[in-house]
C-alpha cells in the first residue's frame, strides 16, 4: 500500500517557510515530476499468516486484565506466544503504547523503522519492530476493529507511528506552563512502578510511540502533523501477538479523543483496558521467537 503518496502532492512549505530565494532551475519541474520510489520494500518479508494467528486466536482464554486510567499508564506483561488486545471499555479515548523485550529494556519499539518499512500508520500483519542492534518484531497486529476505516477524504487514518507522545518538554516550549500528564510522564511512572526505578531512571528507556485508536495525518498544505477526533468507540480493540517476551506500558492520553487539545485538563478523558490472552492450543512446533538482527555488527571494520 502506497500510504505516504497517496493524495495530490502538496507544494511543501508554502505557508511555513519563509517564500524560496533561490530561483528554480530550468529543469525544476523535470526534477519535481520523477516518479518516486517506496525507500524499503518489505517482499522479502514472510507474508503474514493469517490464518496462523487466527487459529491460535479462536480459541483462547483471558489471562489477566489491567486498567488504565484516565490520565494515567499503566505496565503490563505478556509472554511470547500470548495475545493482548488494547481495549476501548468506556468513551472515546487514544493511547500512547510503549513496548520492550521483557528480558532487556535496552530492547525496545523502533516507532521510526516500523514507520519506513509498514508505512505511516500500522494495522493488521505490521509488526512492531524492535531498535537496532535488534531489529526484531516485537510483536505482531492480528486483529483491529478499526481496520475499516483506512483513509479519510483528510488524509487521516488510525495507529500512526509519525507523532511521537505529548511531553511536557514540548508543552512547556509552546504553551510556557507545566502540565504533568502528558503521556511521556504517564509512561515514565508507569514503568518507575513496575521496575523500581526512580522516574530519573526510568526516562530514558520511555519512547515513542505507536499512538493506539488516535486519527493523524499531515495537513496537505502545510504538511504539518494533524489530529482528528478518534473513530473508536467503546468495545473496540487492537490486537497483538507476542513474538517475544514483553513488557508494556499504556497511557490513556490527556487528549482524550485528541478531537481539540492535549497536554491539558481540557478534553474529556477515558480508560482503556489491556487484556492478556493465553491460546488454549500449543504453538506449532516451528514456531520459535522472533530472533534478534543477524549482521554481524563488523561495520566495516
Ligand atoms: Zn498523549
Amino acid at each position: 500500500m502506497n500510504r505516504l503518496f497517496s493524495g495530490p502532492i502538496a507544494e511543501k512549505g508554502h505557508s511555513l517557510n519563509p517564500p524560496p530565494r533561490h530561483p528554480a532551475p530550468e529543469d525544476a519541474a523535470d526534477r519535481k515530476q520523477i516518479e518516486p520510489v517506496v525507500c524499503y520494500p518489505i517482499d522479502t518479508f514472510e507474508p503474514f499468516n493469517r490464518s496462523l494467528y487466527d487459529e491460535l486466536r479462536s480459541d483462547m482464554q483471558l489471562v489477566d486484565e489491567v486498567m488504565v486510567e484516565p490520565r494515567d499508564a499503566a505496565a503490563f506483561s505478556v509472554a511470547a506466544g500470548q495475545f493482548f488486545r488494547i481495549t476501548c471499555p468506556d468513551g472515546p479515548q487514544v493511547g500512547d503504547l510503549n513496548l520492550w523485550n521483557a528480558d532487556n529494556l535496552d530492547e525496545r519499539f523502533f516507532s521510526g523503522k516500523a514507520r519506513a518499512l509498514h508505512g505511516t500508520h500500522l494495522g493488521v500483519g505490521d509488526r512492531m519492530w524492535s531498535n537496532l542492534p535488534y531489529l526484531r518484531p516485537l510483536a505482531t497486529i492480528t486483529d483491529d476493529t478499526l481496520d475499516w476505516y483506512g483513509f479519510d477524504e483528510f488524509g487521516g487514518s488510525v495507529h500512526d507511528v509519525i507523532g511521537t507522545r505529548c511531553d511536557p518538554y514540548t508543552n512547556t516550549l509552546l504553551a510556557g506552563n507545566e502540565y504533568h500528564y502528558c503521556c511521556h510522564s504517564n509512561l515514565i511512572r508507569a514503568l518507575a512502578a513496575h521496575t523500581g526505578m526512580t522516574f530519573e531512571d526510568a526516562e530514558p528507556y520511555v519512547h515513542d510511540v505507536l499512538n493506539v485508536f488516535m486519527c493523524t495525518g499531515f495537513t496537505r498544505d502545510t504538511q504539518q502533523y494533524f489530529m482528528k477526533a478518534s473513530p473508536v468507540r467503546q468495545g473496540d480493540y487492537l490486537e497483538f501477538f507476542a513474538e517475544t517476551n514483553l513488557l508494556g506500558a499504556l497511557s490513556a492520553c490527556p487528549g482524550g479523543d485528541c478531537s481539540n487539545s492535549h497536554s491539558s485538563e481540557a478534553a474529556q478523558c477515558y480508560p482503556l483496558k489491556i487484556e492478556v490472552y493465553q491460546p488454549t492450543n500449543p504453538l506449532p512446533d516451528n514456531w520459535q521467537p522472533a530472533e534478534a538482527s543477524t549482521y554481524s555488527r563488523s561495520h566495516g571494520a
